[in-house]
C-alpha cells in the first residue's frame, strides 16, 4: 500500500507528460500548416525549369535617383518588363520571376526572400546610377564580394544594426556555408563578366567595369546574383538613350543575351532535367510532391467557424475550410508552384480579402 501513492502519481505524471506532448505536437503541427512562408515539406523537391528572377530596382516612394526628366524606380521597371520579354524569347521555357511588376514598394528583404523562396538559378538587379557631375558615363555590375564570404559577418551586421531582423531569422534558419557562398561568389562573377562584357558589347558607352559591394539584395541570396547599373541619369544624353525605344531594346538584348550564355555555358537547363529526373526515379512519381501544395489562406477564426458569408466569398472559384484544434482555415485554391499562388493573389485582393497569404498546404495525393 505504501507503493500505491507515488505509483498512481508517477501514472499520473506520465498520462500529464503524454498529454503535454501532445499539445505541444499539436501546436507544432498548427505552426507548420499556417506557416505563411513556403517551405518544402522537408523534401527539396527539384524545379525541372530555370528560374530567373530580374529585381526592378526601387519602386512606390523610393524613387532612386531622378533624371532631368524621369525617375529611375520607373526606367527600372520597363526595363525589366522589356528583359523578360526578350528572356522568353531567346530561352524558351525559363521561368521568370519579377520581385515587382507595378510601381510599388519592396523591401530589400522581401526581394531576396522572393528570389530564395523561388530558388531562383539567378538574380539580377536592375538600376540606373546617377552623379551630380552630369557628364559621368558607362554601364557597371556589383557583385556581393568577399566580405560575403566572412563567417562572422551575420553577428557583425546584428550588432550593427545593419541587418533587418526578418532576414537574420531566414538566414539563421536556412544559413549557407561558406563553401556554398564561395561557389555562388564564383558564379556571380561568371555572370558579372559576361552581363559587363554584353553590356559593353551592345551598348553606345563605355563599360565601367565590376565592382564588390556589400548590397543587401546580392549578400543573402542562395543563387548567383548581380546588380547592374545601365547608365547614368544624371546624363542628359544617356538619360534620352536609356528611356528611348532604342535604348530598351539594345540594353534588354544585352543582358538576355548574357543571361543566355550563363544558361548556356554552364550547362543549366541539362543539370535541371537531369537533377528533377534524378529525384523522380528516387521518389517515384515526383507529380504527388509537386502538385498542389500551395493555397491561399484568407481568414483564421478560433474557436468557432464562420456563420455568415459575405457576397463577396460568392466570386470565390474555391473555398476550402480546415479545422485544426480549434481554429478554422479558409483557403481558395490549389497551386503547384509558389509563383503560380503569387499571380493569384492580386485577383484575390481586388474580390475585398485584404490581407491573403500564401500558404504550404499538404498534396491532395
Ligand atoms: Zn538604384
Amino acid at each position: 500500500m505504501k507503493l500505491h501513492k507515488p505509483q498512481s502519481l508517477l501514472r499520473i505524471l506520465s498520462l500529464f507528460c503524454i498529454f503535454l506532448g501532445f499539445c505541444l505536437n499539436i501546436y507544432a503541427i498548427n505552426e507548420y500548416n499556417v506557416n505563411p512562408l513556403p517551405t518544402s515539406n522537408n523534401i527539396d523537391i527539384p524545379n525541372p525549369n530555370v528560374v530567373i528572377v530580374l529585381d526592378p530596382g526601387h519602386g512606390g516612394y523610393d524613387k532612386g535617383c531622378t533624371g532631368h526628366k524621369s525617375h529611375e524606380k520607373d526606367v527600372n521597371l520597363l526595363i525589366a518588363k522589356k528583359l523578360r520579354q526578350s528572356i522568353e524569347y531567346m530561352i524558351p521555357g525559363v521561368e521568370i520571376i519579377l520581385t515587382r511588376d507595378s510601381d510599388s514598394f519592396v523591401s530589400l528583404e522581401k526581394r531576396v526572400q522572393i528570389a530564395n523562396q523561388s530558388k531562383a538559378d539567378l538574380f539580377l538587379s536592375i538600376h540606373c546610377n546617377s552623379l551630380a557631375e552630369g557628364h559621368a558615363t558607362g554601364s557597371e555590375t556589383h557583385i556581393a564580394g568577399l566580405d560575403f564570404v566572412n563567417a562572422d559577418q551575420h553577428e557583425y551586421l546584428k550588432r550593427h544594426n545593419f541587418i533587418h531582423p526578418d532576414a537574420l531569422k531566414e538566414l539563421k534558419k536556412n544559413p549557407i556555408s561558406n563553401a556554398e557562398k564561395m561557389v555562388l561568389l564564383k558564379q556571380s562573377l561568371d555572370l558579372a563578366e559576361m552581363v559587363q562584357s554584353s553590356l559593353h558589347d551592345n551598348l553606345p558607352y563605355k563599360s565601367r567595369g565590376i565592382k564588390e559591394s556589400g548590397f543587401t539584395v546580392l549578400k543573402y541570396l542562395k543563387m548567383a546574383g548581380v546588380l547592374v547599373e545601365v547608365g547614368f541619369l544624371s546624363n542628359k544624353n544617356q538619360e534620352q538613350y536609356i528611356n528611348s525605344e532604342k535604348g530598351l531594346e539594345e540594353i534588354s538584348y544585352a543582358l538576355a543575351s548574357s543571361v543566355n550564355t550563363f544558361i548556356t555555358d554552364t550547362n543549366l537547363i541539362e543539370r535541371k532535367k537531369e537533377a528533377y529526373k534524378t529525384f523522380v526515379s528516387k521518389f517515384g512519381s515526383a507529380r504527388s510532391f509537386i502538385e498542389e501544395t500551395y493555397s491561399i489562406e484568407i481568414l483564421i477564426t478560433k474557436g468557432s467557424p464562420l456563420l455568415y458569408f459575405e457576397p463577396k466569398w460568392d466570386n470565390l472559384e474555391s473555398i476550402y475550410i480546415v479545422k485544426e484544434n480549434d481554429h478554422y482555415f479558409y483557403r481558395t485554391g490549389y497551386f503547384t508552384n509558389y509563383q503560380a499562388a503569387q499571380n493569384a493573389l492580386p485577383g484575390i485582393q481586388q474580390l475585398g480579402f485584404d490581407n491573403p497569404q500564401i500558404v504550404n498546404v499538404p498534396s491532395k495525393n
